[in-house]
């Protein structure tokens, strides 16, 4: 294990939690963290919601929640190749998707533009008001109050105006400053991790072909090697065999030439990798360059394939009807969310029904769509 990096967070230097409370007697703050999200609610829920197919569409598909477990294993061997603080980078990882809709992007697309004239929805701005607000769980907060520097990592972006709205945590999208390492490591272990199981599950399910895989250089130069030395392998161990070689080659890259520009910089603190004007965590630009090809490849070629389409109209059409239903009568959800919305103007009525149907699962979704419609 390598030492723990003078720049990695910690709890000497955090920012600490909104609300004060006593040190646990045998964990650390940032497992504290990790343990509150494990525990929460929407993360129980992940494991019904959409990465890129519909739950129901087949048992092997990634859910939302092995989709956050398998970013939060990259990162971690990632930040432990560092010296980062591995609890605080797993946290992160855990939680960053807990804000999504059903029914993965075309949910969000879809809640998006319900909520046009009521400020907008962003399933990044929910992942932080789920751990902020939405949990219920405490007696003497609200939100789970997770520290400073998961909540950095939880907000990868934000627009201006809302980031007015956040207070410490929106400051550095208004100061353009960067968060710290272990948030720009958990940023860039997502992506790693959809590229890969997207190409696995897109091929499992017929959408991708061998033939096209080889038009990307990250696949085809894996799919060189591993068919030389296995020349009789069958397709299903040929991709899983390519894909954790991909993984494999990106992380290492990963590693080393965030160490490498770590090294250069030398940040002393957290203080100082915020205030260093460009991301220390990153790709060469070689890796870089073939990493993105990849993802325009599968926005391309997997999330708007017809297939898909077909599938997405569907469930933007139970997504628009949930939405008026609940913003005609409220008293159509549950009472504390029919409470909630009833005590205010229309704009806060529209973001009570954006986190209660932002919180549904795929399935619940559906069963709540046909039960409305009887
Ligand atoms: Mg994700």
């Amino acid at each position: 294990m390598r030492e723990r990096l003078a720049a990695a967070a910690s709890e000497a230097t955090s920012r600490g939690r909104r609300y004060a409370e006593p040190p646990a007697e045998y964990r650390g703050e940032y497992q504290r963290d990790r343990d509150r999200i494990v525990h929460s609610t929407a993360f129980r829920r992940l494991v019904y919601k959409t990465q890129v197919f519909v739950n129901h569409e087949g048992d092997l598909y990634r859910t939302r929640l092995t989709h956050s477990l398998e970013v939060a294993q990259i990162a971690r061997t990632v930040a432990l190749a560092l010296g980062l603080a591995e609890d605080l980078t797993e946290a992160i990882c855990l939680a960053h998707d807990l804000g999504h809709t059903p029914f993965g992007h075309a949910g969000q697309d879809t809640l998006n533009e319900c909520m046009r004239d009521y400020g907008g929805f962003e399933h990044n701005l929910q992942s932080l008001r789920v751990v902020d607000k939405l949990e219920a769980k405490y007696a003497d907060f609200p939100g789970l109050n997770l520290t400073f520097e998961t909540r950095e990592g939880i907000l990868k972006h934000c627009s201006k105006n809302n980031a007015r709205k956040l207070g410490d945590v929106g400051k550095r999208f208004l100061e353009r400053t960067q968060p710290g390492l272990e948030a720009q490591l958990a940023d860039l272990a997502d992506s790693i991790a959809y590229n890969n199981h997207d190409v696995d599950d897109g091929f499992r399910a017929g959408l991708l072909s061998l033939e096209q895989l080889c038009s990307q250089s990250l696949f085809e130069h894996e799919h060189r090697i591993v068919t030389e030395r296995y020349p009789k392998l069958e397709d299903r161990r040929l991709i899983y065999e390519i894909i954790r070689r991909m993984i494999n080659r990106v992380v290492t890259d990963l590693i080393e030439t965030s160490r490498a520009r770590i090294e250069e910089a030398g940040p002393e603190s957290i203080e100082e990798v915020r205030s260093a004007g460009r991301r220390l965590v990153g790709f060469s630009p070689e890796v870089e360059a073939r990493h993105l090809s990849l993802k325009r490849f599968l926005n391309e070629h997997l999330y708007s394939h017809e297939k898909k389409l077909a599938m997405t109209e569907k469930v933007q059409e139970v997504l628009r009807e949930l939405f008026t239903t609940y913003m005609a009568d409220v008293t159509r959800m549950p009472d504390e969310f029919a409470t909630a919305a009833a005590a205010g103007d229309e704009s806060r009525r529209a973001r009570v029904v954006a986190d209660y149907i932002a919180g549904m699962t795929d399935r619940y979704a559906l069963k709540e769509h046909e039960r409305l419609q009887a």
